[in-house]
């Protein structure tokens, strides 16, 4: 099969991924081979390509394939799985296996399962034709939905679903999402599905106009959304997809008192106003469960990941267009 091959970390400008032949895998007990449809390009896969996390002990083996939202159909089942069936549509999020009986995998915690291996960073990823998947780690998708625009709901679909369920949204809250692009504009989605008025702060005139066009008001982080949230009044809650310790800020000083903060992405607070009661709570990806239910809504037609089509050959183009902010929301590679 064809994939994109990390031999070594540098900077995404030299075209570290090179697209060379592999062999296929195969499927062993309890595993399914699945033929990739679409893969979306995630911000995280550029960290683990440019070497951010080589202290973290990522990527632990060379080569690597990066990738790790996946859609795609069953190619060949394994012995004992049952599941899914041959030619049947699926879905693939980050983590690919866990050890399924610590306390972390028995409460939707299962992405930080000591044992856990997540797909692109630990283990071979998306970028290629084909993968393996585990039973009991893959998502069943109707016949009908479109694989492409599916494959995002695997990371920044859960991503957004977990950041805006933290933020505790109620109808009528005011809620500010900091940051529009793959995560951020699903973020939009699902608190606008939560019944909230959504204000969408960020830098780029292209992001301004997906807000809109996404339903939500427009603040241009380039002018100041503190005194442009304050004027509508202070938010209920803010959910952060830009990792800046200014947009935490900001996002913090644009909440009502006792609001929640959520932070998607890294961005150090430097001063906590505590005697406003304010919480900020942490949000990653999310399980097995939270999965399905993103899936469940995708079905039901309540969200929708905006896509754009790429060749697997040009992934290395592509991450460099996320480094540089141009997407306007979501990249996935068709092999
Ligand atoms: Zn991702
Ligand atoms: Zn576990």
């Amino acid at each position: 099969m064809k994939a994109a091959l990390l031999h070594k970390v540098a900077s995404i400008e030299t075209k570290p991924l090179k697209i060379e032949e592999v062999e296929t895998p195969t499927p062993g007990e309890g595993q399914i081979l699945v033929k990739i449809t679409a893969s979306g390009v995630c911000r995280s896969n550029l960290n683990m390509v440019e070497g951010d996390w080589i202290s973290a002990g990522v990527p632990p083996k060379y080569p690597i394939i990066p990738g790790h939202e996946i859609a795609g159909t069953v190619a060949e089942v394994g012995p004992g799985v049952e599941s899914v069936k041959k030619n049947e549509k699926v879905g693939m999020q980050p983590l690919w296996i866990s050890c399924g009986t610590c306390d972390l995998c028995l409460t939707g915690g299962e992405y930080y399962c000591s044992k856990r291996e997540i797909l692109g960073e630990t283990v071979d990823g998306g970028y290629a034709e084909y993968i393996i998947a585990y039973d009991g780690h893959i998502y069943p998708l109707p016949s009908n939905m479109d694989l492409v625009t599916a494959a995002p709901l695997f990371c920044p679909g859960v991503t957004a679903y977990g950041a805006a369920k933290k933020a505790g949204i109620q109808p009528g809250d005011k809620v500010a999402v900091f940051g529009v692009g793959g995560v951020g504009h699903m973020a939009i989605q699902f608190a606008k599905l939560y019944g909230a008025d959504v204000y969408a702060v960020t830098r780029s005139d292209q992001h301004l106009a997906l807000a809109s066009e996404l339903g939500a008001t427009p603040i241009d982080g380039k002018k100041d959304p503190i005194s442009e949230l304050t004027k509508i009044g202070k938010m209920d809650s803010s959910i952060v997809f830009a990792p800046s310790s200014k947009v935490a800020m900001q996002a913090v000083r644009s909440t009502k008192a006792r609001g929640t903060i959520v932070m998607g992405s890294p961005g150090g607070i430097e001063e906590f106003p505590f005697d406003e009661e304010k919480r900020i709570v942490g949000s990653l990806v999310g399980g097995r469960q939270a999965t399905r239910e993103v899936v469940a809504l995708a079905v039901a037609g309540k969200i929708k990941p905006i896509t754009e089509k790429h060749r697997l050959d040009e992934a290395n183009a592509v991450l460099k267009a996320v480094k540089d902010g141009e997407l306007k929301a979501r990249a996935v590679l068709v092999p």
